[in-house]
């Protein structure tokens, strides 16, 4: 396996990761066998109308992993390095995380290779309604349903619901999840993921007894995920001495207030020029004495070459797949306590799933009740994880793929296989 810097391929990853947790898994192998391919992929071209009246046709991608489980669900990215090996790989986690989470679903994920940010408002519109309209024979809210990811938001959720209800002649919310709240979205979701980091992070602390008020945090990306993450943890009285964006960030001793950050950016349209603060590199970030180091961008940031460098006690992945397997095992012996992707991140297709549920039910419940059921399915699991890791004597990462992948093959032994 190729891990030089961070070109390690991501679905080489699922592989490894899949080899390491079948020793501590009790079943038929040729189960696990079928969970190495996905069970379809989509690839699909999407003419676009650019502003200046040329045609550019972009590469879209809909992997859906399993549906062993239930119908297969996962985020949409948009970004110039989407490709299929990676789609494959966030669509196999997805599975893993839906199963660890014990709810009703599989795993997929699809994006489009595309730079949004060179594209205008009506140019993306425009490419997902095109894509969605590609993708439109795979998904549906039995079968298949999207949600945000990297560069997708809720406005991109209500363009593809929008999209596939004009197919279908009336309304259908439980296609996506992650829209805004006046078309079927559910209170809380976009706070969900970094939310959920937020509640592992504080059974991590009490596990490992450290006081979280005055605990110092560094977060590697401010978006979703990320300014959530800084959100909650600022109010639980950690100290974020770091916040970073795709170009670098800023630090702070005496702490970042993450609220004042965005509200700098939302004025200036930029990072640039947040006083009091000296700017990072990324790797910089990455390599600071800490409490708890949170990457919330993109996989791959900590590998072979900089792993030594990380100085934190837990390590809380907010990214999926942020730490290679080789820089998992630097981590490992230097005793960082690492919270795993499909646990850690979990919220937010927790709170998908609650937003599907709601909206199959036409019946909505208020903020303080999803928080509440949020919390306690993830509690659950984060215990049930920390007793896979103590009774087998492996590290979180494993645990949560024995209790993930060890879900998914229970169920697809006693569904069997077709024909
Ligand atoms: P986002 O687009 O909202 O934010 C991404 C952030 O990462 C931005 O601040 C961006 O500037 C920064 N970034 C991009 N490239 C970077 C780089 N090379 N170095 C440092 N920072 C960089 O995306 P998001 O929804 O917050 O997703 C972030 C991660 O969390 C992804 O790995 C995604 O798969 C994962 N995730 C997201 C959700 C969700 O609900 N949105 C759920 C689970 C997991």
């Amino acid at each position: 396996m190729v891990d030089e810097t961070n070109k390690i391929n991501p679905w080489e990853m699922v592989q490894a990761q899949i080899d390491k947790a079948i020793k501590y898994i009790d079943c038929d192998p040729n189960m696990i066998e079928k969970l190495r391919y996905p069970e379809r992929s989509l690839l699909v071209s999407v003419p676009v109308r650019m502003d200046d009246g040329s045609l550019k046709v972009f590469k879209g991608y809909r992997v859906q992993h399993s549906t062993v489980r239930g119908p297969a669900k996962g985020g949409i990215r948009f970004h110039p390095s989407v490709a299929l090996d990676e789609v494959t790989a966030l669509a196999a986690w997805m599975t893993w995380k839906c199963a660890v989470m014990n709810i009703p679903f599989g795993g997929a994920k699809g994006g489009v290779e595309c730079n949004p940010t060179q594209l205008s408002i009506g140019e993306l519109e425009r490419l997902t309604r095109r894509y969605t309209a590609e993708i439109m024979c795979f998904i549906g809210p039995e079968r298949d349903i999207p949600a945000p990811d990297v560069n997708t938001n809720a406005q991109i959720m209500a363009w593809m619901m929008d999209t596939y209800s004009m197919q279908m002649g009336h309304a259908v919310p439980g296609v996506v999840t992650g829209k805004p709240i006046a078309i079927g979205g559910s209170e809380g979701r976009s706070e969900a993921t970094g939310r959920g980091v937020v509640y592992m992070i504080i059974e991590a602390a009490k596990k490992l007894r450290l006081k979280l008020d005055g605990a110092t945090a560094a977060v590697q990306g401010f978006g979703n995920v990320g300014s959530s993450v800084a959100r909650n943890l600022f109010r639980e009285g950690v100290k974020i001495i770091a916040i970073s964006r795709s170009k670098g960030g800023y630090y702070c001793g005496a702490g970042i207030n993450p609220f004042e950050l965005q509200r700098h950016i939302a004025e200036q349209k930029t990072m640039d020029g947040f006083a009091g603060c000296d700017w990072i590199t990324n790797d910089e970030l990455l390599a600071l004495e800490c409490d708890i180091l949170i990457p919330a961008a993109l996989e791959n940031v900590i590998h072979r070459g900089n792993a030594t460098n990380v100085q934190t006690r837990i390590l809380a992945e907010g990214a999926n797949g942020p730490v290679t397997p080789i820089a998992d095992e630097i981590l490992k012996e230097k005793g960082v306590f690492i919270l795993p992707d499909i646990l850690a991140n979990a919220g937010g297709v927790t709170v998908s799933y609650f937003e599907w549920v709601q909206d199959l039910q036409n019946y909505f419940w208020n903020e303080a009740e999803i928080n509440n059921r949020l919390r306690q399915i993830m509690t659950t699991s984060f215990k049930k994880v920390m007793a896979i890791a103590d009774e087998k004597r492996i590290d979180n990462r494993t645990a949560a793929n024995v209790l993930g992948i060890g879900r998914v093959v229970e169920a697809s032994q006693l569904r069997g296989l077709y024909p």
